[in-house]
């Protein structure tokens, strides 16, 4: 799933490429994947593209006149920029992975995707960001927050701190990946509660929390939209390594369940060298 980092990625790639080219034509070929229907996809048709940004994991591409298309990629998402198209043709709806296409005026383009049979990507055109609920209830960014809000804004919540963490309303952009690899850059246990860690704890994590995802955003940006992903895998050290050594200490990366997915860990830099125990036991006894 595109989280912080690839998402500013993906805004930095068309800030360079698309910004200031006229959309010729937005067109919809998942149509669940279009959540508003006013304004029509139509309205963004001879308008220019005057920015791209983010809010936490939203891609937000804008339009003069003031029209944003706000794009959550979910898990399978991902945004393909095309300097030509095959044809002129406009799609069809159907159940390809093409989602939405945006054609510009000189001929280039780009096409949000989504792989699989679970659809989930979901696109917003409206006149405010703020308009979108899950956009409007979004906690601060996690890299435009200092270090004493941050310690604040953890300690204040009650729970695990991989869960808080991810916790889109309480921080925003850090996603399953990303997490387990701030936990690991802080020698932390992802089943920590937040609201018993110390001074000491909180500014490791903020530390590790900036590294990891201004690392990230920087090996990101400035690649081809088309080789992010990659990259992505290539600079996590437990994240999806279940097995593998550790690259710190060498230990087996090991996994656990958690909340609908699992996450990744290792015991000797995060959990005294204990392995966790996987709390969902029902699967076990049942
Ligand atoms: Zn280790």
């Amino acid at each position: 799933m595109p989280e912080l980092p690839e998402v500013e990625a993906l805004a930095a790639y068309l800030r360079d490429r698309a910004v200031g080219r006229r959309v010729e034509r937005l067109e919809v070929a998942a149509i669940s994947a279009l959540k508003t229907y006013d304004p029509p996809p139509s309205a963004v048709a001879g308008k220019e593209i005057i920015g791209a940004g983010r809010h936490g994991k939203y891609l937000d591409v804008f339009f003069e006149g003031g029209l944003h298309l706000l794009v959550h990629l979910s898990r399978a998402g991902w945004l393909h920029y095309r300097e030509t198209f095959p044809s002129n043709t406009p799609l069809k709806p159907g159940k390809g992975p093409i989602a939405l296409r945006v054609r510009l005026d000189d001929g280039s383009g780009f096409d949000l995707t989504e792989a699989g049979t679970q659809k989930r990507l979901s696109a917003y055109l409206v006149t405010d960001p703020a308009q979108v609920e899950r956009v409007a209830t979004l906690g601060p960014d996690a890299l435009a927050l200092d270090q004493p809000t941050f310690a604040a804004l953890i300690r204040g919540q009650r729970g695990q701190v991989k869960g808080v963490l991810t916790d889109q309303k309480v921080l925003s952009g850090i996603g399953n990946a990303y997490s387990d690899e701030i936990l690991h850059a802080a020698k932390m246990s992802p089943f920590a509660i937040t609201n018993r860690l110390s001074d000491e704890q909180l500014a490791t994590l903020y530390e590790a929390m900036r590294t990891v995802l201004n690392d990230a955003v920087s090996r990101s940006v400035g690649q081809k939209a088309a080789e992010l992903k990659g990259e992505k895998r290539s600079g996590m050290k437990v994240h999806a390594r279940t097995g593998l050594p550790c690259p710190v200490c060498g230990d087996t990366v090991r996994e656990v369940s958690f909340a609908t997915t699992s996450l990744q860990y290792c015991p000797t830099c995060q959990t005294g060298g204990k392995p966790l125990a996987d709390r969902r036991l029902s699967r076990l006894v049942r």
